[in-house]
């Protein structure tokens, strides 16, 4: 009895093993012709400031709208793009993506009092989100180097996001390139932080700017003391340490002001709103984060 179950669980296993194997191939093969196509797009999500929800920047994630597979979220295609290769190619349209859109928001302009003035958008850095394969390709450095120089844009106002994991997967590789990328001037932030490995001495070795807290701790902060004495303690290590800390995925008002109150200065997450495509950012921003005085009861 016992060793026909196993069998005939062996013959499920492989046969829904083969089905993952097909679903994957027919994704990777979407995936290839997903550039060319111009199946992707950027959304945007604010990072604000605890105290007066001021706007401090914006994140650009990725998003990939397939006629036949719909819209796939990158936890499911952004591995497949690592494993492949096809990273690079898709990184570097990111990259131009989102300086292109910094530019374009440069002359950005909404109704002031007193006439047409600057839109809050026009006067914050933008993130990217980079890849370990990225880091790994000699031609990043230059090819960021020559995409500022022509948007003209100068490299304080782009910021690069790479995770603890990945980070502490190729750091031997990485530490020369974040060092380059830091001499030219862009920001550095690392991402998930706290869900990677506990060594903590690259936070020595790399030259950071911003430690994001993994929304995994944020989530329940408020109701498990484990997740709220790792958040004090990242919150404590990056400050003594000169680093902003940012919370991601602060989902309601209470965590903010829990957040604000810990002192973490900034802030990102559905609490505000999701990331959204550009027409909508530009209206969000309007609204909700231009005149904070004027009090929407999110921001505390
Ligand atoms: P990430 O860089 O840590 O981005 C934050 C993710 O959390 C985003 O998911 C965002 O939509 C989500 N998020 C934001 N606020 C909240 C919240 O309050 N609650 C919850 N539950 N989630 C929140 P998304 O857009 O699905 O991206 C997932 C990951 O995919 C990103 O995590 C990043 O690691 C990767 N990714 C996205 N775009 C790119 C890209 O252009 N290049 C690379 N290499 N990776 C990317
Ligand atoms: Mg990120
Ligand atoms: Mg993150
Ligand atoms: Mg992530």
């Amino acid at each position: 009895e016992a060793k026909t179950t196993g069998r005939d669980m062996a013959l499920f296993y492989s046969a829904e093993t083969d089905q993952r194997a097909l679903a994957r191939q027919s994704m990777e093969q979407h995936l290839r012709r997903a550039l060319g196509r111009d199946e992707f797009s950027l959304h945007y999500q604010p990072r604000m400031s605890a105290r007066g929800a001021r706007l401090l920047g914006v994140e650009a994630l990725l998003r990939w709208n397939n006629p036949v597979l719909g819209m796939v979220p990158p936890s499911e295609f952004i591995p497949i793009a690592e494993e492949t290769g096809m990273i690079r190619a898709i990184g570097a349209w990111v990259l131009q993506q989102a300086s292109a859109q910094w530019v374009a928001w440069q002359s950005l302009e909404c109704e002031g009092p007193n006439g047409p003035m600057a839109h809050p958008l026009s006067m914050v850095p933008v993130s990217v989100n980079l890849s370990a394969a990225q880091l790994g390709d000699p031609q990043l450095v230059p090819d960021i180097e020559a995409l500022l120089a022509r948007c003209g844009m100068p490299a304080h106002r782009l910021e690069l996001e790479i995770t603890e994991s990945q980070l502490m997967d190729h750091a031997n590789s990485a530490e020369r390139q974040l060092a380059a990328l830091k001499a030219l001037g862009v920001q550095l932030s690392i991402d998930d932080f706290g869900t990677g490995y506990s060594s903590l001495a690259y936070l020595k070795r790399f030259d950071i700017d911003r430690l994001k807290v993994d929304k995994s701790f944020i989530h329940d902060m408020l109701t498990n003391p484990a997740d709220m004495a790792i958040t004090r303690a990242i919150i404590a290590l990056g400050h003594t340490l000169n680093l902003k800390v940012v919370a991601e995925g602060v989902e309601d008002l209470a965590t903010a002001q829990v957040l604000g109150a810990l002192d973490c200065e900034e802030l990102q997450g559905f609490h505000f709103t999701r990331p959204l495509p550009v027409a909508q950012l530009e209206q969000w921003v309007l609204q909700h984060a231009q005149r904070p005085a004027h009090g929407d009861s999110r921001f505390g």
